[in-house]
């Protein structure tokens, strides 16, 4: 396969734009080789700028659950660019996609539009700070909650360690306000609200984890999460970014009945155009200026053409079967991998929720962060250059967690895992 333009382009990039692409995982570091630049998407394929057609399993990391370039999603974006791009006003359509979210996802009971899952992520913790006059922060390891300074800190070693600073320009006085643990580890948040419970202002938590690979929580792990931040007066913030409108259409609420104070949004929500949205319950909501002291805002955030996007998308997924049948597909092209992989003693285990699913290189499926790192990360490169060649688009990193659309049908699924295979085939003698 022929990616020349592709490569001419990221060493074009290189001198104009930082590292050469806009977002870091995009220069596929992590898996070896040249970024694909494309220039045209349609139903479950994407295609580059050398002529060559994927079939495509990142979905834009989330947004293209119905496929890309969907119908309803360009016009209503044509209809609303026709009469007008921005007022920097409010509009009715905010409240049209104010009410359809809420509808959706109903432990949220007053909530605010800002441009990414960043922003979203970053004024939940503010609000958080602000509504319980607390500074402390509790994440997971490997949980990624956009590149906001306070989440940006891995753990030292051992429990309950206060945070070091995953990047330079992040003051410690400010990563130590964040205390970082292992993901479905209980005993490690009891431990830190032993020690810091007067302090601790919110746990915020991937409540099914799509940014170390694709893992998912124990129930009790979750509701522990839920019992002890109510019973300390914390506030506990469910980054669904991710999740919402992906592995349910109320996102893991749905599936789990766990409700969280705060829940961050983003990706599905703007339907590829940039759109984040926090939200939660009235009382805290009600901190937020011009209602309260807490400061948010932006000049952009409620862009007509971004709600139009994301009112048209949102509006697609009123039939729940839909979530059904994009896990269907997901575990037929799993398990046929699976199937082969057990056959050769290729060590492979898997899941997946709806329209999001997950494989690793491992005997058991991992729990947590460490596992993950202990999987076979050099087969996943191999796996994942195999499959470019024959054209599959993965996502470039074994730390990323994999999507489907509606537009992958069963056909599609049994031949990418038969290719599947034979790149397997191929590669399980080299590592
Ligand atoms: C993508 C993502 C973010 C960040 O969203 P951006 O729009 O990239 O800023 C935050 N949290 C989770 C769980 C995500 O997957």
């Amino acid at each position: 396969m022929k990616t020349k333009n592709s490569e001419q382009l990221f060493e074009k990039s290189k001198h104009h734009i930082a590292g050469g692409v806009n977002s870091p995982v995009r220069a596929f570091k992590s898996v070896g080789g040249s970024p694909i630049f494309f220039k045209k998407s349609r139903g479950c394929y994407l295609y580059d700028e050398d002529g060559n057609k994927y079939l495509d399993f990142v979905g834009s990391w989330g947004p293209m659950v119905l496929g890309h370039s969907n119908e309803k999603v360009i016009s209503a974006i044509r209809a609303q660019a026709g009469k007008g791009i921005s007022f920097g006003a409010p509009t009715k359509n905010e409240l049209e996609i104010a009410k359809l979210i809420k509808s959706y996802i109903p432990s949220i009971e007053k909530l605010r539009m800002v441009n990414s899952g960043t922003e979203a992520t970053m004024s939940c913790i503010r609000l958080a700070r602000g509504t319980t006059g607390k500074n402390k922060i509790i994440k997971f390891i490997g949980c990624y909650h956009g590149h906001v300074d306070s989440l940006l800190v891995k753990a030292g070693s051992g429990l309950a360690t206060l945070g070091v600073p995953d990047s330079p320009g992040i003051p410690e006085e400010l990563s130590k306000l964040t205390l970082t643990l292992p993901y479905n580890d209980i005993d490690s948040v009891k431990k830190a609200f032993e020690k810091y419970g007067d302090d601790i202002a919110a746990i915020i938590v991937e409540p099914i984890a799509g940014n170390m690979g694709f893992i998912e929580p124990d129930l009790e792990f979750l509701q522990y999460l839920r019992d002890v931040t109510s019973q300390n007066n914390s506030i506990l913030i469910f980054d669904e970014v991710m999740t919402g409108f992906r592995v349910a259409r109320g996102g893991v609420q749905e599936l789990t009945g766990i409700e969280a104070d705060l829940t961050a949004l983003g990706k599905i929500v703007g339907g590829g155009l940039p759109v984040g949205v926090y939200g939660g319950k009235a009382s805290i909501m009600n901190n937020i200026s011009p209602d309260g002291p807490v400061y948010q805002a932006g000049t952009l955030s409620g862009n007509p053409i971004a709600v139009s996007a994301g009112t048209a998308l949102l509006k697609q997924l009123k039939d729940k079967t839909l979530y059904e049948k994009l896990e269907a597909n997901a575990y037929l092209f799993l398990t046929m991998i699976g199937e082969y992989c057990k056959k050769e003693n290729i060590p492979f285990s898997y899941s997946a929720r709806g329209g999001m699913f997950g494989f690793f290189f491992s005997e058991t499926l991992p729990k947590n962060f460490d596992d993950v790192t202990n999987s076979n990360i050099e087969m996943f490169s191999l796996f994942f250059k195999g499959m470019l060649e024959r054209n599959i688009y993965l996502p470039p990193s074994a730390y990323e967690s994999c999507f489907i659309s509606s537009q992958h049908d069963e056909n599609k699924i049994r031949k990418a895992a038969k290719t599947a295979i034979e790149v397997l085939k191929d590669i399980k003698d080299e590592v």
